[in-house]
């Protein structure tokens, strides 16, 4: 079987190299190839050695993953549905600001999670992402954006771990992606610039404090734990006093970086005035409050969750409380309404699928094809 580069690292494709009797500053030049340029085809890489680029393609191969689908928003905003077989199709969404581009990527086809008020959780879990799965995400809206885009500079400034599935119950694909992503030889995104999501796997957090701190936000959504045991099943393994210490401890790693606690507003659930009053005396109760961010996100409503939006006004008051008590509070611009691109609205689901089945068909013959002629991916 071939080896899919894209999975790689910069040391894992070093010892790649090394096992192949080629020196690691190849290594270096491939994997600039690969994530900077956007290049599939070892054929092309026009400063590798002849003989190295022919051993490459009897062993390995940077295989990117079907497109199914691509919406565009009116605001901008891009959702890519892509194929990873077996009939699992995960999402990722390009979202566009002034100052930045955003994607927000899947790390799992599913999740096992089962938040009450989000999509992915209601549709189950089916497998967890390779490495080169979480990668190609990124690998393919970079490079496409670039192209139709025309620019040769990068387009993605930032990365969320905010699309499909519980990252950090994914941890051991999802360390090397992040590698990856900050890698100055791929994409060289900084720390803080790529964003870890977690509902609360509390010993994978000090995991990855110790392995790669970088910005991390948490999916609070409650201020006491009957509630959250109701919105996020997993908070009855991990309690809020425990996501808690582990907050403090992941700020202890890096004390200047804050943590975003991301709260979504259902109506009449978790939104009153006594709940963020709660809020406030559980953040002062530990010690995170200095260095904590919260984002209320208004609930995206889907189908079969049986919930409902807060009122803007409601969410108005609710941020006011939390300000008024010093802490820093924004309420997350929805985006992408009109494709279904919004936070928690991720299912890889489609209105019609005989329809998504030719489509699927097409996108793995486009990628066979492509294989074959050993033409880049045409995109
Ligand atoms: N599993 C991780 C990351 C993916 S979810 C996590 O839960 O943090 C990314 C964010 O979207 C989380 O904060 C999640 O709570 C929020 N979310 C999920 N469903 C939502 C919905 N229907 N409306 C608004 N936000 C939602
Ligand atoms: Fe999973 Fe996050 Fe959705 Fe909860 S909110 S079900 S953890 S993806």
């Amino acid at each position: 079987m071939l080896t899919n580069l894209l999975g790689s690292d910069l040391e894992t494709l070093v010892r790649f190299c090394e096992e192949l009797g080629e020196k690691r500053f190849r290594a270096t030049q491939l994997f600039r190839w690969i994530h900077q340029r956007g290049v599939r085809d070892f054929s092309q890489m026009s400063d590798l050695a002849r003989s190295l680029r022919d051993k490459l393609a009897g062993v390995a191969q940077v295989q990117a993953l079907p497109v199914v689908s691509t919406e565009r928003s009116s605001d901008g905003t891009v959702k890519w549905l892509f194929d990873v077989g077996d009939g699992n199709l995960i999402e990722s969404v390009f979202i566009p600001e002034t100052d930045r581009g955003t994607l927000c990527v899947s790390s799992q086809a599913g999740c096992a999670v089962a938040c009450r008020f989000c999509s992915t959780g209601h549709q189950g879990f089916s497998r967890n992402l390779s490495t080169a799965e979480i990668v190609a995400q990124l690998w393919y809206a970079e490079h496409t954006l670039r192209r139709e885009l025309g620019r040769q500079e990068r387009v993605i400034t930032n990365v969320v771990m905010m699309g499909m599935g519980e990252p950090l119950q994914n941890y051991a694909q999802l360390l090397p992606a992040l590698r990856i992503m900050l890698d100055d030889h791929a994409y060289g995104l900084s720390r803080r610039r790529v964003t870890v999501s977690t509902s609360g796997v509390v010993p994978m957090m000090a995991r990855l404090a110790a392995d790669l701190p970088v910005a991390l936000a948490v999916s609070l959504h409650a201020p006491e734990d009957v509630l959250r045991d109701h919105l996020v099943p997993l908070n009855r393994k991990y309690r809020i006093a425990d996501l808690l210490s582990a907050c403090a401890a992941y700020q202890s790693v890096a004390p200047r970086d804050f943590i975003t606690f991301e709260y979504c507003m259902l109506d009449g659930v978790n939104d009153q005035p006594e709940h963020a009053q709660a809020l406030v005396r559980l953040m002062r109760q530990h010690s995170v409050a200095l260095t904590a961010k919260f984002n209320l996100i208004p609930f995206n409503p889907f189908p079969a969750s049986g919930l409902r939006r807060s009122p803007p006004e409601r969410i108005q008051a609710f941020a006011a409380v939390l300000m008024e008590a010093g802490l820093v509070t924004t309420i997350r611009k929805t985006r992408g309404d009109d494709i279904d691109a919004a936070c928690g609205q991720l299912a890889g689901d489609v209105k019609d699928r005989t329809d998504v089945q030719q489509r699927i068909t097409v996108a793995r013959g486009a990628m066979k094809r492509d294989l074959q002629d050993g033409r880049s991916l045409r995109v």
